[in-house]
């Protein structure tokens, strides 16, 4: 598998969870680390960025950056961007809080931290409305 720079500022490589985003420098605590830009849906997948009601981003880099309970970043949503929390040193995982971030996660997930279900804000996995009516 060939990983992605996104030179200057990050690398993507393989971590202990898998694939994620690195920073490649020293970054400063609110600083804007990438605009969000991509194809917009009306439902999450397993690479989306939730910005808004209904609205998520399919961002190139954003789809690469891992869930943490201890996140690194969060999403503008405001400003469809990526920003740190706090000071990240060079080396360290890009990361965001999705159940934080979403409602409802496409692909849900045990956190690898704390084994936390990682499902979204609204405590369920996201289905498509079809499959929400049947029941
Ligand atoms: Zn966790």
């Amino acid at each position: 598998m060939k990983y992605r720079h996104f030179a200057p500022y990050f690398l993507v490589k393989k971590g202990i969870h898998g694939v994620g985003v690195f920073a490649a420098a020293d970054i400063k605590k609110g600083e804007i680390l990438r605009e969000l830009t991509g194809e917009m849906l009306d439902h999450p997948t397993r690479t989306s960025i939730q910005i808004g009601k209904n609205k998520h981003i399919e961002d190139e880099m954003g789809g690469l950056i891992n869930h943490s309970c201890q996140p690194t970043a969060r999403i503008d949503k405001k400003n469809h961007s990526l920003v740190s929390i706090r000071n990240i040193r060079k080396g360290e995982e890009i990361t965001f809080d999705y159940n934080e971030n979403e409602e409802a996660m496409a692909s849900p997930f045990v956190c690898q931290c704390c084994g936390k279900y990682i499902m979204g804000k609204k405590g369920m996995p996201y289905q498509k409305r079809s499959l929400v009516k049947s029941e």
